[in-house]
Formats: structure tokens, sequence, C-alpha cells
């Protein structure tokens, strides 16, 4: 198939450049030194390339992704990292044969995992990011608990998250190993032989963890690309020209292509169309003006600035080799 058949808008994966972002980490982090994070492209035929590349454990934010990777067969070491309450559908997953273990940052979600039937657990710790994780000093505690509720404890994680687009590179890997020391600290209180945490803007810095959940780096967004990443962008959005406007006095021209606030994840700012000027979305618009003013019927590959909120918008990606579509994959772990 010609990309030109493809109805827009259409999120579009450059095959090359996401088998160089794979072939790169799975270079710098081979193995289980990499859990990939599949928030990020929520597509188990990604997922299946990763593991391709030797990754066969997945960190994943939602049940939903724990299902969809177990129901793939890719579901050989799932970590769910995040906090659940109703843990009753991860305890189906466990009993279908996927090993699945689960992040718990509180008395409450101890009891859910126990309750819903999942075996074991990290414990989540906050390392800096306001948002989950239990104090370092009180990870022990919640350990213990839970050996003593019958859970295995396989080890910590904590998630500097707020570090990951710092411009400054060194400055990120100095507040890095701030956040990994506080990581440690709990880890030597809870024991266990994992230590996971980390993303693709920390994902060469943080060398305290045993693994690294990076996601981002396989599709790549502009934010990560302007924070100095030295992955491939491989995902766009095509789109097509459906209007334009020529240049009238003060006036300058401008198009409008059929994308917009619907098919991109906007909290990290506009999209970037090459050779062009972004002036703004609207739910289906995207308004720009460029330096070589397209034609009505044009095509443009838009690059999103937030790379999981993008996808998360999006029933299928089609892996293309230029202008030919060599595979379509479903987006399926999509919703919850
Ligand atoms: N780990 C957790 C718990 C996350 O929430 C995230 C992203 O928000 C990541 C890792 C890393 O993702 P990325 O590589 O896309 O920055
Ligand atoms: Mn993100």
């Amino acid at each position: 198939m010609h990309v030109d058949d493809l109805t827009t808008p259409a999120l579009l994966v450059d095959a090359a450049a996401l088998e160089a972002n794979l072939a790169d980490m799975a270079a710098l982090l081979p193995g289980p030194r990499l859990r990939p994070h599949v928030k990020a492209h929520k597509t188990t035929g990604l997922a299946r390339r990763q593991a391709a590349h030797g990754h066969t454990g997945f960190t994943c934010a939602t049940v939903r992704e724990v299902e969809g990777m177990a129901a793939a067969g890719l579901g050989a070491d799932l970590l769910l990292a995040n906090e659940v309450l109703d843990a009753r559908r991860l305890g189906a997953v466990v009993g279908s044969g996927a090993r699945v273990t689960v992040a718990i940052d509180s008395e409450q979600t101890l009891r859910a995992a126990v309750d819903g039937g999942v075996r074991e657990v990290l414990i989540d710790v906050n390392i800096g990011l306001p948002r989950c994780g239990i104090a370092p000093a009180r990870a022990g505690a919640l350990a213990d608990a839970a050996r003593a509720a019958g859970l295995v404890v396989r080890g910590v994680m904590g998630y500097e998250g707020h570090l990951q687009m710092l411009d400054d590179a060194a400055e990120r890997a100095r507040l890095t190993t701030e956040c990994t020391d506080r990581l440690l600290a709990a880890h030597a209180d809870v024991g266990g032989e994992v230590v996971s945490g980390g993303g693709t803007g920390t994902h060469a810095m943080n060398t305290a963890c045993t693994e690294i959940q990076a996601g981002s780096y396989a599709l790549m967004d502009t934010a990560y690309t302007a924070a100095g990443l030295p992955f491939r962008q491989a995902l766009t959005v095509l789109s097509t020209v459906v209007s334009t406007t020529a240049p009238d006095g003060d006036m300058p021209g401008w198009a409008v292509a059929d994308a917009g606030l619907k098919a991109f994840g906007m909290d990290h700012g506009n999209p970037t169309v090459p050779g062009g000027n972004v002036w703004f979305c609207s739910d289906e618009h995207l308004v720009f003006a460029a330096d070589a003013p397209p034609r009505t019927g044009d095509r443009v590959r838009v690059v999103p600035a937030h790379v999981d909120p993008t996808v998360a918008l999006h029933e299928r990606m089609h892996l293309v080799d230029g202008d030919e579509v060599l595979e379509t994959w479903a987006v399926d772990l999509r919703g919850w």
C-alpha cells in the first residue's frame, strides 16, 4: 500500500528510524537492563519488535496494558509501575500464566494486590517527583507488611519523572544520582533483586537501577529531541491540507491541515510542521504558514511534541519505508 491510500490523520512510523532506536538502546541497555515502557506506544506489534531486540520484561501503566500484553503472548515479566486499588483483573492475568508484578505504596494498594490474587510486588518509592511512591524511610516497613501478607517483594521502583526533560544534561545526571541515592537507601531496607526506574531522559545516566523503564525512545517526540536525546524521530502524523489562503497585503498566507487537538497530545506544546511555522491547533485543524506554501490536497508529516498522549488518540499505526506502507499495527493497548 502507498501512504496516499491512507485516510488522514494517520500515525506513521518510519521503519528505519524505529529500528535504529531499538538497536541503539539495546546496545546500551541489553536484555533485562531495559524494561521498555509500553505506555509510550500501546502497541503489541511494536512491543514484539522490542522483544526481538532481547527485552522480555515490560513496564505497563494500566491494567488494560497488562492484559493486552499477556494476551499477545508477551507476558513473561510484566511490571505494572502504577498503583491500583482493584487488582482483580490482574489476578486473572496471573491465573492465565503470565508473570505480573504490581507497584504498591500504601496499605490499601498492598491489600488490593492480596485481594486481587497478585503475588509479586515492588515497593514504589517517592524519590522526588510529587506523584506516587512511599517516603524512602517507610519503604522497609511496607515491605515487611507485604511479606507478612504472603506477597513476594521483588525490590523497589522509583521514577525521577521531573528530571527527564531538563535541558542541562550534567544537571540532569547530578539530580538523577540524588534521586537514585534515595531509592538505594530504601532498597537497603526493602531487599529483593530489582531496582527499577529511569526513563528516556535519564536512561544513560541512571546507573543505580538494575533496569530502566524507558518508553519514548522508540518513537520519540520534539520535546525529547529538544532535550538532546540521541534517538531518531520515528513518529509522525500524516495529514492532508484541506484549505489554503494566499497572502493578502500585510497578512501572510496560511494552510490548514486535517489534524488538530484530537490527533495530537498537546501538553508539551504545538506539533511541528517541517519547513513550516505552526500557528495553532483547533479540534480538527492545524493552521500553519510555510516557506513553500502548500497546495490544497498536499499531505504533510507533522511531528508530535509528546508521543504517549498522541499515540493514545489513534486506533492504528502504519510502519512505513518512505511512501510505502510495510505493516499496520493496531494500537491495541488503548483504553482502560
Ligand atoms: N516509568 C514511569 C513510572 C513513567 O511514568 C514513565 C513516563 O512517564 C517512564 C518510566 C518513562 O517514560 P519515557 O521513557 O517515555 O520518559
Ligand atoms: Mn510521556
